[in-house]
């Protein structure tokens, strides 16, 4: 009885904990709700409309246009300060030059799934949202945004887009769950690495015009306009001073609450190496896959019984230049007096930073690690192996049918190592998994943040 009572007060100080932390997007989240509140609203953003009539000639031409790969410093050419109006409307003309491609290609794609599968409710819920998003970009194809008022109108569109897209993660799982008669598990996994990884980029796109538009505002700044609120370093969504072991602790807060509500026990964190490290990145990034790596190695650690042994993060910079460098990762240098006025990493730059976390839970069964990979995959829930070509099990799909279901449980949405892996590699790094079974697993995370900016 003592015992439930006390999960109990736990689970109440949680839930409202929970209502600040739920999303691993936490901070960014927060920005964008300040963005929607500032904004003038011409209309409520409810769900979209389910059909919208869309010019199809225009979205087959659009789709056809090759896709730019987006780099770190493509985003941050534009919010150099000191932010001018001229710098807005760069920025807004130059993610008007990208984000209707992007569309146009992930409404071809999902067209291009077989019709039943676009039939299921869910996944034509997500179909819908891209038409509806394009719909709103397209009044702006023939034109340029050269005045304050088209750049706050442009920057409701960017809010409404990213705001549409929110949390849809869950909604596309479940459709591919439903639909895995029709279609083959290899198949989905390549439309959903393909269509998540867009996604990732999409959203950074639009929420950097929407964080360079806010630190424009003069209540944003404190000593000047560039500044954001708490974040003197960061450029948009880009902090170019990001400390890794910030990041995990904060992280491990959250799923340590979690993870005490599940299992009523939480393992420590240690975090060694060089924890003052610091590099050119994007937070909300760099949570979500702390987060997931966190989450596995935590429910590994509970579920074996070794919660006494501490889960280790290993902080490792890497000074030298990339082994094998991006071309498009290249930045011209700044003229010597903005180089001092800008922010700049620290001394010596930071190329890149590997995370290795490493839990004694036991390991990955040979038999379960080719599988780690996919999507949908878990091992959570009744000690049923749960794959997208098997039947599933009932707590995978509950998990996945709650709002939110991927960052406010432990696991069993089967998404965490996939999705992580993208966002790891979507600026050049990536996860790597070494398990060594019977003992514990090791998951090098690489991140290659930016030289100087
Ligand atoms: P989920 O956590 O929702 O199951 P993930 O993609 O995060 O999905 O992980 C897939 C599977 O990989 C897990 O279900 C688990 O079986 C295995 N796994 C991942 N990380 C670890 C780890 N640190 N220790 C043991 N098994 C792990
Ligand atoms: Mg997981």
């Amino acid at each position: 009885l003592l015992r439930a009572a006390h999960m109990r007060s736990r689970a109440k100080a949680l839930d409202s904990r929970l209502i600040r932390i739920l999303c691993p997007l936490q901070r960014q989240s927060r920005q964008l709700a300040t963005a929607t509140s500032r904004l003038p609203q011409s209309q409520p953003w409810s769900h979209p409309p389910a059909s919208v009539n869309i010019d199809n000639d225009q979205v087959a031409r659009l789709a056809a246009q090759p896709l730019r790969p987006l780099t770190l410093a493509d985003l941050v050419r534009h919010g150099r300060p000191p932010l001018t109006a001229e710098n807005l409307f760069s920025s807004a003309n130059f993610t008007l030059s990208l984000l209707p491609i992007r569309l146009a290609h992930r409404i071809q794609a999902l067209r291009n799934l077989p019709f039943i599968v676009v039939s299921n409710p869910h996944i034509s819920r997500i179909y819908n949202n891209y038409i509806h998003s394009l719909s709103t970009l397209l009044p702006y194809q023939e034109r340029r945004i050269t005045n304050l008022e088209d750049e706050i109108q442009f920057t409701e569109v960017m809010a409404d887009l990213v705001q549409t897209h929110s949390n849809t993660i869950p909604i596309l799982a479940r459709g591919f769950l439903e639909c895995r008669k029709y279609i083959s598990a290899a198949d989905v996994t390549r439309f959903l690495d393909e269509h998540l990884r867009a996604r990732i980029g999409t959203r950074l796109i639009a929420e950097q015009h929407i964080a360079l538009h806010l630190s424009s505002q003069p209540h944003c700044g404190r000593d000047s306009r560039y500044q954001q609120d708490g974040c003197s370093s960061c450029i948009g969504v880009i902090d170019t001073a990001l400390r890794p072991a910030e990041i995990i602790r904060h992280c491990e807060s959250f799923v340590s609450e979690i993870c005490e509500l599940k299992y009523g026990v939480r393992p420590t964190v240690v975090i060694n190496g060089q924890p003052d490290t610091a590099l050119a990145h994007v937070p909300t990034h760099l949570e979500y896959i702390l987060t997931e790596l966190l989450k596995n190695a935590f429910r590994a650690t509970v579920e074996s019984g070794k919660e006494r042994e501490p889960i280790e993060a290993t902080i490792a910079a890497s000074p030298d230049p990339p082994s094998s460098p991006l071309e498009e990762m290249k930045i011209d240098p700044l003229p010597i007096e903005q180089e001092t006025s800008g922010p700049i990493l620290p001394d010596p730059c930071i190329h890149g930073v590997t995370i290795r976390i490493r839990d004694r839970g036991g390991g990955i069964s040979p038999e379960t690690l080719p599988n780690i990979w996919a999507y949908s995959f878990t091992t959570f829930g009744d000690d049923e192996v749960f794959d997208i070509s098997n039947n599933g099990n009932a707590d995978a799909l509950n998990a996945i049918s709650g709002v939110g279901g991927d960052s406010s449980s432990l696991a069993g949405l089967g998404y965490g190592l996939p999705l992580g892996r993208a966002y790891a590699e979507h600026f050049g790094g990536g996860v790597q998994v070494q398990s060594l079974w019977g003992w514990g697993t090791d998951v090098y995370l690489k991140l290659r943040g930016l030289g100087r900016i």
